[in-house]
């Protein structure tokens, strides 16, 4: 990864230089796993994709097909319990191109709403609004909207308004796995970039000092927390130190890039005044139990091979006993 340098930031230097943008990012990844509820219409109509058939649902107020079906008929707010089964073709009600392929509105035969969903072996010269599509079954049904591969022109029946009433439903399809997925880019920033640098090319761990109280700030930050001042020095730390307080990780989590169990601690590296949050190791949990303490001295363990750049290259802090 391209790294700022020392001498590009003090050139923009009031102070220490901030000046973000035009410095490096790393890329970030935020994803939650979960399970949607999908309620009691869609449940049926998730689960009638696996018989090959597509299921709606009738409002008993204005007598409308909406499909999918849904709970509620959006033009009329009625409760729409009647379950129908449609046709598997229709006529294209509109369709425009994405970067994941051609998506199509269709109205499929018998319903009153449009479905959207791809449209197959097609660019958008080759559609117009009108034409008659069916759906392509996937070979294997998971229980998602993709039972149906997508709609293509290739021998679709001619239209028929029948619609008939749902006959034997097989067991909803009451929740499904979700991942919500955020990519993003973060970027360091001229502290953290700094310290990554110093980090990566030297192995040398840098704060910053605060004019008024002269305490030196580890991670390195713009403003110190305690007077509010801007910081205005680069120093140098080591990288010992000494525990101030630490917890032993049992719990597994979403994201976690260590196997439980590990310690985390608040370390004040020699030199500092602040806490670092890092791991400790080289230790057996249940010695470290016995061992650790508040005051307790660690030492940086830097990680073999070529640097990354972050705090990572430190692999932990390993406990150092007078004894
Ligand atoms: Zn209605
Ligand atoms: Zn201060």
């Amino acid at each position: 990864m391209d790294r700022t340098t020392s001498a590009s930031m003090e050139m923009r230097s009031e102070g220490l230089g901030t000046t973000p943008s035009e410095h490096p990012a790393f890329a970030g990844r935020i994803e939650l796993p979960y399970k949607l509820t999908t309620g009691r219409a869609a449940s049926v109509f998730l689960a009638e994709l696996a018989s090959r058939r597509i299921v709606g649902s009738r409002c008993p107020s204005c007598a409308r097909v909406l499909v999918p079906a849904q709970d509620f008929c959006a033009e009329c707010g009625t409760a729409a319990e009647e379950l129908v089964v449609v046709a598997s073709a229709g006529s294209l009600s509109g369709f425009t191109e994405t970067a994941a392929g051609v998506l199509g509105l269709i109205r499929l035969d018998g319903a009153s709403t449009d479905l959207v969903h791809r449209i197959l072996d097609a660019g958008l010269a080759d559609l117009q609004v009108g034409q008659r599509v069916a759906a392509r079954w996937a070979e294997e049904a998971q229980g998602s909207v993709l039972d149906i591969v997508g709609f293509a022109a290739d021998d679709a029946p001619a239209a028929s308004e029948e619609v008939r009433p749902l006959s034997d439903p097989s067991d909803p399809v009451i929740e499904q796995p979700y991942r919500l997925r955020l990519d993003y880019q973060h970027a360091y920033g001229p502290y953290y970039g700094r310290l990554f640098d110093e980090i990566a090319t030297s192995r040398r761990i840098q704060g910053v000092r605060c004019p008024r109280c002269e305490c030196v700030l580890v991670p390195p930050r713009e403003y110190c927390d305690t007077c509010f001042v801007r910081t205005a020095e680069w120093v140098d730390v080591a990288d010992t130190g000494v525990i101030k307080a630490f917890s032993i990780i049992h719990l597994e989590f979403v994201g976690q890039v260590r196997e439980p169990p590990y310690i985390y601690a608040e370390i004040v590296l020699d030199g500092a005044a602040t806490r670092l949050i890092h791991t400790v190791g080289g230790i057996e949990v249940e010695e470290a139990m016995e061992r650790l303490h508040p005051g307790t001295a660690v030492r940086a363990v830097w990680k073999d091979g070529e640097p990354v750049g972050t705090l990572e290259d430190i692999v932990y802090f390993e406990p150092v006993f007078d004894d």
